[in-house]
């Protein structure tokens, strides 16, 4: 025993003495984590002296805390420039949310097996990738999202958990494509009840859709700062907008109304998350969240953040089509 000891002990040693270490590193780090964390909270007002560099948690640079703990959660319902629809105004059955609802309606209709997972969708290939993906996303991003991440409680005991704003994501909803009102309120509402209640995730996914006359419709009820539910790998920090029709080649066309509505409603987001837009250049996820990349704008379709090795065609048209008529037409000095 003795001799073991002696032939072995200096890896011995350098064992315990790792396990001392990294209890004493792992909690100075847990407690200095939620210091901060109720620091942020209380004192959010006086964000800009305080330093988070020796948590070593990215933050990008135009992303808002202090916005961010004062309002996440608050619906966005607009303002005198722009008008959005809200849930009440569209109709959107709040009883979608509720479990026991669900599984009512299930029983007498058509519904998904268990909630949808998307990996069901990839190939074997597209499978490992995703995996892969998850482990990207846990190496860069888990501590940063669980350092930010709030929640509250909603409607029927719903969580709606949120995290600062990085990115705008724009869809189409490959649906029908409507002008009239009355249609539109009515597509909606089919698209709450098969996201909500077919798909058991007991909301729509969406943070806004646009209809074909230019009417902004709020999405989700979680508000400001809300994860949604519309693009795998990229929910969390990410506004998502929906161009109600299908605008690949060959199908809708995108009309001029819809267009202003994109980009005034673009304008008002960037307003109401207070994101620095000045600089022109966004520190944001890499597609395949193998970390962070700079990038000329904080706007992509779903299309460009699909892991798939066919991606989604969504949002129909070239993402750089929508980013050039919101760039050019953006009053970024009505901004500040
Ligand atoms: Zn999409």
């Amino acid at each position: 025993m003795f001799l073991f000891f002696k032939k072995y002990y200096p890896i011995i040693l350098s064992f315990f003495l790792l396990i001392l270490f990294g209890f004493f590193i792992g909690d100075g780090l847990i407690e200095k984590r939620y210091l901060t964390s109720s620091l942020l909270q209380s004192k959010a007002d006086s964000m800009d002296q305080l330093s988070l560099e020796h948590l070593r948690i990215d933050i990008p640079p135009h992303i808002n805390l202090t916005n961010f703990y004062k309002t996440y959660g608050q619906r966005m319902l607009g303002n005198d420039q722009i008008n959005i629809i809200s849930r009440e105004e569209w109709g959107a059955d709040n009883r979608y949310s509720d479990i026991q609802f669900i599984e009512d309606f299930c029983q007498k209709n058509y519904c998904y097996e268990d909630r949808y997972n998307p990996e069901d969708t990839f190939s074997e290939k597209e499978y490992w990738r995703s995996l892969e993906l998850s482990i990207n996303y846990k190496k860069n991003f888990e501590s940063y999202d669980n350092f930010f991440l709030q929640s509250l409680k909603k409607e029927n005991d719903f969580v709606y958990y949120y995290l600062p704003v990085e990115g705008i994501v724009i869809h189409h909803t490959a649906g029908k494509f409507t002008t009239n009102f009355q249609e539109s309120k009515e597509e909606l509402q089919k698209i709450h009840l098969m996201t909500a209640v077919q798909r058991k995730w007991r909301d729509i996914g969406y943070h806004y859709l646009i209809d074909g006359a230019g009417r902004i419709y709020e999405g989700n009820l979680g508000g400001k700062y809300s994860i949604g539910t519309h693009a795998y790998g990229h929910n969390k920090g990410t506004v998502s907008i929906s161009l109600m029709g299908d605008f690949r080649p060959g199908h809708n066309k995108l009309t001029e109304p819809m267009e202003k509505a994109l980009i005034n409603l673009v304008e008002y987001i960037i307003k109401e998350y207070q994101l620095d837009i000045s600089k022109r250049e966004f520190y944001l996820r890499k597609p395949d969240l193998s970390g962070r990349e700079m990038t000329q704008s904080l706007i992509k379709g779903h299309m460009e953040l699909d892991i798939r090795e066919e991606p989604t065609e969504c949002p129909g048209v070239d993402p750089e089509y929508l980013r050039n008529i919101i760039y050019s037409s953006l009053n970024t000095s009505a901004l500040y």
